[in-house]
C-alpha cells in the first residue's frame, strides 16, 4: 500500500512539473489551510532549508535586511504572520520566501542591488508570494490531487504530509504561476509607495536582471528565471506605478545601504 501511494505521489509530482496544469488548475487559487496550519508548514520547511544553506550572520547587514523587511511589511496587506527576513551566503542572484513567512536574499542579489529601492522592490515582491498565499495554493493544489488519488486508494492519512515533503524536495513549493509572480510583483509596487520607498526601484532592477539573463553564464538563479520574463514584467510594472498617485518618496540615495555595501565589498 505505501509503495503504491509513493508512486503516486511521484506520477501527481511529475504532471505538475510537466506543466500538466489542467487537473492542477481546478485548485488554482485555493487554499484549504488555516494561517495557523500554514505556519507550522512554513516553519518545518525552514528548518529543511536551513539545512542546505549556508545563512550569512553579519550583524549589520542582518539588521539591515530586517530593518527594510519589517519596513514593508508595516505596509502589506497581510500583517497576522511574522516575518522573518534571512540573508544567504551565495553569490547567486536570488531571493524567495516561503509559507508562514520566511524570506531570504542571497548575497549576490544585494550585491547587484544598486539602490535601496531595487533591493526593496525584490524584497516586497517575496513579501508579496507570503500576502497572496501563493505557496499555500500550491500545497492545496497538490494535496488537491493527492486527495483525488486518495479515492482511488482509499484513505490515507500519511499522504497529505508525504506529498508537502515530496513538494519540498522538488522545489515545487516555489514554482508559482505566471499570475502568481505578476500579482506579486503588483503588490510589492503598491506596499513599497505606501512605505514611501520609490517603486522605480522594481523597473531599475528587472533592467539589471534582464541585461543579465543575456550573459551566457548567467548568475540568475534559475528559480528567478522562472518566472514571467524580464520584458513583460517590466511593461507590467510600469503600468501598476502609473495607476499610483503622485507622492513624494524617500530619496533612492540611503546611508544604512550604502553601508552595507561597502562592507560587503571588503
Ligand atoms: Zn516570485
Amino acid at each position: 500500500m505505501k509503495k503504491i501511494s509513493i508512486h503516486i505521489i511521484a506520477l501527481f509530482v511529475l504532471l505538475i512539473q510537466m506543466g500538466c496544469t489542467q487537473i492542477g488548475n481546478t485548485f488554482a487559487n485555493i487554499n484549504f489551510y488555516s494561517d495557523e496550519e500554514e505556519r507550522n508548514i512554513g516553519s518545518q520547511y525552514a528548518f529543511q532549508i536551513e539545512q542546505g544553506i549556508e545563512l550569512y550572520n553579519d550583524k549589520i547587514v542582518g539588521k539591515y535586511i530586517n530593518d527594510l523587511g519589517q519596513r514593508l511589511v508595516r505596509f502589506s496587506k497581510r500583517r497576522n504572520i511574522s516575518y522573518r527576513f534571512k540573508v544567504v551566503n551565495d553569490p547567486s542572484i536570488n531571493a524567495f520566501a516561503i509559507p508562514g513567512g520566511y524570506c531570504y536574499v542571497n548575497l549576490g542579489l544585494i550585491q547587484l542591488a544598486e539602490t535601496e529601492s531595487e533591493l526593496a522592490g525584490v524584497m516586497a515582491h517575496e513579501i508579496g508570494h507570503v500576502v497572496g498565499k501563493h505557496g499555500m495554493e500550491q500545497v492545496s493544489k497538490q494535496t488537491g490531487l493527492g486527495f483525488i488519488a486518495q479515492i482511488f486508494l482509499g484513505p490515507n492519512s500519511s499522504f497529505t504530509e508525504q506529498m508537502i515533503a515530496s513538494m519540498i524536495s522538488n522545489g515545487l513549493l516555489l514554482k508559482y504561476g505566471r499570475g502568481a509572480e505578476l500579482e506579486a510583483d503588483r503588490l510589492a509596487i503598491e506596499e513599497m509607495h505606501a512605505a514611501g520607498i520609490d517603486p522605480v526601484g522594481v523597473i531599475n532592477f528587472f533592467e539589471k536582471l534582464a541585461a543579465k539573463e543575456k550573459e551566457s553564464n548567467s548568475e540568475v538563479s534559475r528559480l528567478l528565471s522562472t518566472h514571467p520574463p524580464t520584458r513583460d514584467r517590466i511593461k507590467y510594472a510600469k503600468k501598476e506605478i502609473k495607476k499610483l498617485s503622485k507622492k513624494d518618496y524617500d530619496s533612492i540615495k540611503s546611508v544604512q545601504f550604502d553601508r552595507v555595501k561597502m562592507r560587503l565589498s571588503q
